[in-house]
């Protein structure tokens, strides 16, 4: 559990609090707001990036599914991470552990006893507080509302299920609220079967869920979410800062290499005062959405803390040998945390834009269009026949993508090209083929890139060579 949720509940108002001196840090910034939220949900639900889960019974809160583009740009996001994290490197391995756990688990790593306190929601602003740490519970600490609010509730954040199909014997089990637990009581079958030793990480992807009192802004904050967590486990030998910070920048490398702005993500440390006692440095790698910073991914130096935590309370030992000094020692923990749908979310606020621009007769027009980087982009390359009723350019065009589909994402379509580009601007295409006439004759297709709208004629059999230069080829597919 990334640092600041393990410190508990009892940090929620000091969270809370500082949330808010950030976002008044950064009011300026958002007041010249490129992009409403508004605008990003329409655009989502008309272009099929995410829907509201269960809509036709009136959606349930908290929870969102994703359409044909969603799936693959959150897919997309996921490869990037994975890519990156395991497999450019030869001291990672992959691991993918089961959503319920042993409850245990959960004594083990806090999660039960940190989320059993009684607090209040404020109605009107949305804040949560601990109700013992109320001075008055007829005023909301932040807004000042008087009698806003909610009497005290025993508050749990991770989501019960029952094991066992009849109601009176079912066992009590947690749907996991975060994937870093799988890997710390796996830790020892890992090092021996993949022959590791530290410093050496284990990585995975996978569901987490949690009971948000306050679920919102979009996928932002939500009940149901991926993670993508990074244990590398170092030894105690002096240079595990060193190690904690070159994760850092390969962390900062990467949104950069995918193209996130600079400017709208910061890399916040924390103060050893907002760190749980047993980390050593802590790092929120935060973006600037429509609404202020909020936190895309932490990355924590925990110590030995979770494993102490599981040797404990299991009373295995998952210390690892060192051969060279015929010791047992526990290795110390550099942890990248990143949820999933907010950096897919992301990638989506950071791409979009609109442009106002003039057409070829000298009119002004206006585009929406998502600047995706090639490797993030739903569909890669969209190839358009000119006309819809010639079979021969439909035969044509329709032979030309199913030949880039082998290396690229690709979409078909036909009809008026003007309409075809603006609705491949608005999903992200970084390019359209054009087949016409001239094709038939001379065996050449027309390229336009999204970014520039520059276009170019080239061979179509040239096609394939072109476009995966052009798609910045170091990052790969
Ligand atoms: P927050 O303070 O925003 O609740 P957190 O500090 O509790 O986040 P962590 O426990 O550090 O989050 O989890 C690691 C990452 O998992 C977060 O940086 C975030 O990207 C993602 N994440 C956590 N909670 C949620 C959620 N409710 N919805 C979507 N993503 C989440």
């Amino acid at each position: 559990m990334p640092s600041r949720t393990r410190q508990g509940v009892a940090s929620a108002s000091r969270e809370i609090v500082g949330c808010l001196v950030k976002l008044a840090g950064s009011m300026e910034t958002v007041s010249e707001q490129r992009v409403t939220m508004d605008e990003i949900t329409a655009l989502a639900k008309r272009r099929g990036f995410i829907f509201q889960s269960s809509e036709i019974y009136g959606g349930i809160n908290g929870f969102w599914d994703y359409g044909p583009l969603g799936a693959v740009l959150k897919r997309n996001v996921k490869n990037a991470w994975w890519r990156d994290t395991v497999e450019l490197r030869d001291d990672v391995v992959a691991f993918d552990s089961s959503i319920i756990m042993h409850p245990l688990t959960w004594k083990a790593s806090g999660h039960i006893d940190a989320f059993h306190d009684r607090m209040v929601d404020c109605k009107v602003c949305k804040h949560r507080f601990r109700f013992d740490h109320l001075k008055d519970a007829s005023k909301c600490p932040d807004c000042g509302s008087k009698d806003a609010l909610t009497p005290p509730r025993n508050f749990n954040l991770m989501m019960k299920t029952f094991i066992g199909p009849m109601d009176d014997t079912a066992s009590i089990a947690y749907l996991r609220p975060e994937t870093a637990q799988g890997i710390f009581v796996n830790f020892k079958n890992v090092f021996q079967a993949a022959r590791k030793k530290p410093p050496f990480g284990i990585a995975q992807i996978g569901k987490s869920f949690r009971n948000e009192i306050t679920p919102g802004n979009f996928t932002f904050r939500t009940r149901e979410f991926e993670q993508a967590e990074l244990e590398y486990f170092v030894p105690d030998d002096g240079k595990d800062i060193e190690l904690f910070q070159a994760w850092v920048a390969r962390r900062k490398a990467w949104y950069a290499s995918y193209g996130i702005n600079a400017e709208r993500l910061r890399f916040y440390e924390l103060t050893p005062q907002e760190r749980p006692h047993y980390a050593k440095a802590g790092i929120d790698v935060e973006y600037l959405f429509p609404w202020g910073w909020g936190e895309l991914e932490s990355i924590a130096h925990r110590g030995t803390y979770d494993l102490d935590a599981h040797m404990e309370l299991s009373g295995k030992d998952l210390r690892f040998f060192d051969e060279v000094s015929k010791a047992h020692y526990t290795p110390l923990l550099i942890e990248c945390s990143a949820g999933m749908d907010r950096t897919t979310l992301t990638f989506l606020i950071d791409a979009y834009e609109r442009e106002k621009s003039v057409d070829p007769n000298g009119k002004e027009t206006e585009r929406t269009v998502l600047r995706f980087h090639p490797f993030i982009a739903p569909v890669q390359v969209a190839v358009f026949s000119l006309a819809r009723n010639k079979p021969e350019l439909v035969e044509r065009a329709r032979s030309i993508e199913t030949g880039l589909r082998t290396s690229f994402r690709t979409q078909y379509d036909e009809g008026n090209i003007g309409q075809l580009y603006r609705r491949q601007d608005e999903i992200g295409t970084p390019f359209c083929v054009t087949v016409d006439y001239d094709t038939l004759t001379d065996g050449t297709v027309t390229v336009r890139q999204r970014d520039s709208m520059q276009q170019e004629r080239i061979a179509a059999s040239a096609l394939d060579t072109y476009l995966r230069a052009a798609s910045e080829p170091s990052t790969g597919r």
